[in-house]
């Protein structure tokens, strides 16, 4: 892993932000470069994920059915467009990260994010409807219910590896 300390942050422009580079092999996928750049200063925190050859624009699909589907490997940069059917759609922005986790680790940063969005909800039907999403994942999570994962991503940096998993042009 290669680090670089006191470089300039984006944010906060003081020379307290780190950075890293990390080489991973992601087997039937290749070679990928994970980044992350972390300022002590403001709390500004950034990941990627690239891979070292270049792939053509891809759209992933995967139906989580049990247990096992949880520890399938997925590849998503922040380029990608997560789609979790019925649930919620991510899109990629500024504060869209990149990085190298499977199916239990995506499915629990989506949840997070749920719980995160409602702390400050007032309108209960929002609320009820987030918990609804809540209690959804927690039942996948445990192997006892089905769901529909997409990633599109037009960098081709993203991938779902498993023989299950189908793969198509990204129109
Ligand atoms: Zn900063």
């Amino acid at each position: 892993m290669e680090k670089l300390e006191n470089q300039p942050c984006p944010v906060c422009k003081k020379n307290t932000c780190t950075l890293t580079e990390e080489e991973m092999d992601v087997p039937y996928f290749g070679k990928v470069y994970i980044f992350s750049m972390q300022c002590s200063n403001c709390g500004f925190k950034k990941s990627d994920v690239e891979a070292a050859e270049r792939h053509k624009p891809v759209k992933w699909s995967f139906t989580v059915e049990g247990d096992e589907d949880l520890s399938v490997r997925v590849v998503k940069s922040s380029e990608a467009k997560v789609k979790i059917r019925g649930i919620v759609e991510i899109t990629p922005g500024p504060d869209s990260e990149g990085y190298v986790t499977n199916v239990e680790g995506l499915l629990n940063r989506v949840k997070h994010r749920i719980e995160a969005s409602i702390e400050d909800e007032d309108d209960p039907e929002v609320k009820k409807r987030a918990w609804k999403h809540i209690k959804k994942l927690n039942k996948v999570l445990v192997g006892r219910e089905k769901l529909r994962i997409t990633i599109e991503d037009p960098s081709g940096n993203s991938a779902i590896i498993s023989e299950k998993a189908e793969k198509s042009k990204l129109k």
